[in-house]
């Protein structure tokens, strides 16, 4: 049954129950607290209902997943009636097919408060890993954030400190009418190109656009002297695409960036997303040769999407070599991980999926942790869906200010917006997004209409 979220006011009952129970246990007799007290008392406090809720917490009941459109959703049930809800981006590694490894976490769960989200993590943190393993643990972790808020009658912002930000900014990547394809190779076409980004009227003032491994770049003999083998047919394709680069591959990707460059003008900073992955001399190489388009920063340059490693030395040689910033991370799991990165300067960006890297408070760390090395952070989650927009406006609102943007979701397939409820219309104006206030993430499913996109086996989802 879908917990109805209440508009969160400034005199919460329930806060001021928790004030006076902890002002209680703190060793203040009622009598001490005097007349105030008795005021506030008589406007809600009832020391019977305080007495009982102390002892007893709300418990976990069931962990669940479905696939509703293309996007796995975790449910995370409660004995409360609150339901906490986390998404999985299903492409890749994930979809249907990655259900048992969401279920895995179930026994662990189940009993537990999942208003203690560290305690609840601590058990389950330890069992997951690098993308695609890292994606549950991380979708439970939001489920728990949004049940721990609803809990509270407050959105998870508050819970992670508060907003320092009332709108969070948002980069555009993949997505209908966001990215658009450059039609050919003359300044012309690179104009309208851009002119397509102006005109989309999200507003967006940072895009990100694929290069080299990441496009059909990689397979233009003249792009590198990689020579595998591929995959069997039938099997999925293989991946990680690696290669030593010829001086064409040079040309190509300054012409591209200049081209794309001069279309955009002033208005637009350009990320540029390469795969893996060159050989480290080809990207420093790279880098210095695309410094003078000034790009927003170069991403996963050695490493990146499914690459269960971090390679940091590498990062701090190419980082050291050039003024471009250099960006990675979106494979990464757990704050242990970034470690390297950060303590050697080894980046000058970090790229986390809140989705992947074990969720949002992982990502509140790893910023946190960052901004005191001089590190920006630009974290990754462009297949996250909405359940997954909605935890990035959370986390996003209380990151420091090395906070640039992070990287835009659409809702896939589009009646993924007529399912859920609690998003500003347009969810995007002049690439912000304003923080709402709903209680937990605060977007929610409505779900007599979401029930209408389960398939049968997930029938019982929403139950
Ligand atoms: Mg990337």
């Amino acid at each position: 049954m879908k917990n109805k979220p209440q508009p969160i006011c400034g005199n919460n009952p329930s806060g001021r129950r928790d004030f006076l129970r902890k002002a209680s246990i703190g060793g203040l007799s009622m009598g001490l607290l005097g007349k105030n007290a008795e005021e506030i008392i008589s406007t809600g406090f009832d020391a019977s209902r305080s007495e009982s809720s102390s002892s007893s917490k709300i418990r976990i009941t069931d962990l669940r997943v479905a696939m509703i459109g293309r996007g796995l959703v975790v449910r995370v049930t409660t004995d409360a009636g609150i339901s906490g809800y986390g998404q999985i981006e299903a492409v890749g590694l994930k979809g249907p097919g990655y259900k048992p490894f969401v279920l895995f976490y179930k026994d662990y769960l189940l009993n537990e408060d999942p208003t203690n989200v560290e305690r609840v993590m601590m058990k389950i943190r330890r069992m997951g890993g690098f993308k695609p393993w890292g994606s549950a643990v991380s979708a439970i972790e939001m489920a728990l954030w949004d049940i721990a808020g609803k809990a509270a009658n407050l959105p998870v912002y508050k819970l992670l400190g508060g907003k320092v930000r009332d709108q969070v900014r948002a980069y555009a990547s993949y997505g209908e009418g966001i990215r658009f394809t450059v039609e050919g190779t003359t300044p012309q076409h690179y104009r309208d190109w851009a002119e397509k980004i102006k005109a989309s009227g999200y507003g967006f003032t940072i895009i990100k656009e694929n290069l080299a491994f990441q496009t059909p770049m990689k397979n233009d003999p003249n792009f590198t002297y990689r020579n595998l083998t591929r995959s069997a047919r039938g099997s999925r394709e293989y991946y990680y695409y690696r290669g030593p680069l010829k001086i064409s591959g040079y040309k190509m990707l300054a012409d591209h960036v200049e081209g794309m460059r001069r279309g955009l003008g002033d208005e637009i900073d350009l990320g540029l997303d390469f795969g893996p992955g060159f050989m480290l001399s080809d990207a420093i190489k790279v880098a210095k040769l695309l410094e003078p388009y000034n790009p927003i920063w170069l991403e996963d340059m050695l490493t990146g999407d499914y690459n269960p490693y971090v390679l940091a030395d590498n990062y701090r040689r190419l980082t050291e070599s050039t003024t471009a910033p250099i960006h990675t991370g979106e494979q990464i799991y757990l704050r242990q991980n970034f470690l390297e990165l950060i303590d050697r300067h080894a980046v000058d960006i970090l790229g986390p999926d809140p989705a992947d890297m074990g969720g949002i408070s992982e990502l509140k760390w790893v910023s946190e942790h960052a901004d005191l090395y001089g590190i920006q952070m630009a974290p990754h989650g462009t297949f996250n869906g909405l359940l997954g927009l909605a935890a990035q406006v959370q986390v996003g609102a209380t990151m420091p200010e090395n906070y640039i943007a992070f990287e835009y979701t659409q809702a896939n397939p589009s009646w993924w917006y007529d399912i859920v409820e609690g998003l500003p219309d347009p969810i995007v104006r002049d690439g912000l997004i304003d923080v709402w206030d709903r209680p937990g993430m605060g977007v929610d499913f409505i779900v007599s209409e979401a029930r209408k996109h389960l398939s049968d086996e997930d029938r019982n989802f929403f139950d």
